[in-house]
């Protein structure tokens, strides 16, 4: 079945409906959703875009998003939304690798994308004047054809090997990993609201999905991302709403909550995850904002769908504060209802309750595989289970409590950044001779990215941080250096990042 399908039912049944909202106002109702996409799909036609080939988007959140992303299904092809916090260059590698036609873009990145892919050598062509692809003139396509495991949306995620690998989703998993956010998080009926603060490339691409199922309404920020009194005046506006939160981002809601001096009207779910939440900060958010807190806890391979905490268990746990209330609220919660969850060693035995080891993962939601990435898709997926790379525990009743997750990668404000990628772009400094980047914990942005390095003549801050804006995206530039005489390095001489994390937690409690 081809995802698109989902929108031409909500079409017949809800119609007349707010489908889309832009701020406080109404953007579009179902049938105008549904026209968009079919007008979007016959210009897509008209561009040579076959059924089974990709699409990208490489824009921030705004209300044609939609449209444009339910077009690319409409159309039998597959879309590769790409995080608008990118580099041009870095966006462009992804358009090259997943084989991208056509790239939805913003206006202002139109020129620099197009360059990074003549360097790239990648043929596209780049649009950013959405408003010919939904043209009036343009007949409405019939949905394509497409079956159930086709792809329909590629998620790219950074691997161990620094660049990104793409993680193939079908029709399939897009519908189960909204089940589970139906029955975990927030059901849908229509006149329900999903604001979008988060990116539509990411975790609040996929809760948008339920919402287009059962006649919700989508709501896209006027600012186009996350401002915390803008998310709270619109939740008052529109009512019954719900969205994706990053820590960092439940932390500053709750700061503009304490500023308002009353607690916000209009919320139904505040459904965070991406990266660990402190105990501390989530009993802070529940005073504060009130009991709208569930948890997913999910990976691109494994979409929004490997435990969760729903809002009632979060409620029970904090109000009656039952036996291990507190370990429970500080873990991700229990395997969600379409999968199954393992926590296993090394070898790939499942471990005793209390034991740590890898978390495991298995169910009709996994991913394909990895696009074109026959050897890494088979070391994720062992016997049908998704090794995550995360590092954690079950107890008796259930609870997953995450106690690490693969050694080296770093989550700061909810978002990956993963250290390799920033070491490969130091060392094309011609002073750097080697470069070693690490998280160091930071109470605002969950980490930090701190970069060791050893210079071959005197280099400042200030040339380092100009070089890495020139090759990564703005949010992984280290913020701060070190410069060190050498690394610390095994026998192998592979660097010790355990070592240089000991190194400085020890600086920074002498600072502080
Ligand atoms: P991504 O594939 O970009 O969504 O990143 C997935 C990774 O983010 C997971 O493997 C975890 O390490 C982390 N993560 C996701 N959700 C949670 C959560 N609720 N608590 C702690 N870490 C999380």
């Amino acid at each position: 079945m081809n995802i698109a399908h989902c929108l031409q039912r909500a079409a017949q049944r809800c119609g007349p409906l707010t489908a889309i909202g832009y701020g406080t106002e109404v953007w579009c109702n179902y049938s105008q959703f549904a026209a968009m996409a079919a007008r979007g799909a016959t210009w897509l036609r008209q561009q040579g875009v076959q059924p089974g080939e990709r699409v990208a988007l490489f824009m921030h959140n705004r209300p044609d998003y939609l449209p444009l992303l339910w077009a690319v299904w409409w159309a039998g092809a597959v879309a590769v939304p790409i995080n608008a916090k990118l580099h041009p260059k870095e966006a462009a590698w992804i358009a090259a690798h997943s084989g991208s036609r056509v790239i939805f873009a913003d206006d202002e990145d139109g020129e620099s994308l197009q360059s990074a892919l003549r360097e790239e050598a990648h043929d596209a062509t780049v649009e950013a004047r959405i408003e010919h692809v939904f043209d009036e003139a343009l007949p409405e396509a019939a949905v394509a054809e497409r079956a159930e495991s086709d792809a329909a949306w590629l998620f790219y995620t950074s691997g161990t090997t620094g660049r990104p690998k793409g993680v193939e989703l079908g029709a399939r998993q897009l519908r189960w990993q909204s089940m589970g956010l139906f029955t975990a998080v927030q059901a849908v009926e229509p006149g329900e609201v999903a604001l979008h603060p988060a990116p539509l490339s990411h975790g609040s691409g996929m809760l948008h999905l339920p919402y287009v199922m059962y006649g919700g309404v989508n709501v896209v920020p006027q600012s186009h991302g996350f401002d915390a009194e803008e998310c709270l005046a619109l939740a008052a506006h529109w009512r019954r709403a719900s969205f994706f939160a990053a820590p960092t981002m439940v932390k500053r809601l709750v700061q503009a909550v304490k500023s308002a001096g009353q607690r916000p009207r209009g919320l139904a779910t505040i459904c965070y995850g991406g990266g660990p939440m402190y105990l501390a900060d989530l009993e802070e958010a529940l005073d504060v904002i009130g009991p709208h807190f569930a948890q997913i806890y999910g990976q691109g391979e494994c979409p929004m769908m490997i435990t969760a905490l729903p809002r009632q268990m979060i409620n029970h746990l904090y109000e009656a504060r039952p036996e291990g209330w507190r370990e429970h609220l500080a873990s991700v919660g229990v395997a969600q209802a379409m999968v199954e969850v393992s926590v296993r060693d090394s070898r790939g035995r499942p471990l005793a309750v209390g034991e740590m080891g890898e978390v495991c993962v298995r169910g009709d939601v996994l991913m394909n595989g990895y696009w074109r990435q026959p050897k890494a898709t088979a070391a994720a997926i062992v016997d049908g289970w998704l090794n995550t790379g995360d590092v954690g525990r079950l107890d008796a009743f259930g609870f997953l409590t995450l106690l690490d997750r693969s050694k080296d990668l770093i989550i700061s404000g909810g978002t990956n950044i993963y250290p390799r990628e920033v070491e490969e772009a130091l060392l094309t400094h011609e002073d750097v001779a080697e470069a070693a980047v690490i998280g160091r914990p930071d109470a605002e942005w969950g980490e930090q990215v701190v970069a060791y390095v050893v210079v071959r003549r005197d280099v400042t801050e200030t040339s380092l941080d100009a070089h890495c804006l020139g090759c990564i995206a703005r949010f992984k530039r280290p913020k701060h250096y070190r410069f060190v005489a050498e690394l610390p390095k095994n026998n192998y001489g592979k660097v010790l990042k355990t070592t240089l994390r000991e190194w400085d937690s020890r600086i920074t409690t002498c600072i502080t």
